[in-house]
């Protein structure tokens, strides 16, 4: 696996104490984290502010994708090494466990669905619920 470093520099992002730090509570969790979530593990490093901005930033670049799980809160989670700058590929479903609330990408493909003719899909969001692998220990 790419250390953190190595992902900004492959993301043409220079590298910063903040970037380093936030990609790596990404690396390190196989779960998708909110805002809340890095200002709880980073917060009293970096203001809010600063925290948001390099999300977005990371966003933008390819590096995390939102992961819509029906929570009021937006998660992200690190993304694919085909996503680049402005070009996701996260085509992949996301599963929400119902008992720690923790959404995880697991890497199966979308299933492929039929619209009616005058309808165009822009994007599909895949979301399953259940009980994760660590829950159901
Ligand atoms: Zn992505
Ligand atoms: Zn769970
Ligand atoms: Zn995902």
């Amino acid at each position: 696996m790419q250390n953190a470093i190595d992902l900004l520099k492959s993301h043409k992002l220079r590298k910063t104490p903040g970037r380093i730090d936030i990609l790596e509570e990404f690396m390190e969790n196989n779960f998708a984290l909110s805002h809340r979530d890095i200002e709880n593990s980073l917060g009293n490093k970096y203001d809010r502010v600063t925290l948001y901005r390099i999300m977005s930033g990371f966003e933008e670049c390819g590096l995390i994708h939102r992961v819509f799980d029906g929570e009021s809160a937006i998660k992200y989670a690190l993304c694919s090494t085909d996503c680049d700058s402005g070009h996701h590929h996260d085509e992949h479903i996301h599963f929400l466990c119902d008992k720690c609330g923790k959404t995880y990408c697991l890497n199966f493909e979308l299933p492929e669905i039929v619209l009616p003719k005058s309808y165009q899909l822009q994007e599909l969001n895949v979301l399953a619920k259940g009980i994760c692998e660590n829950c159901k220990k």
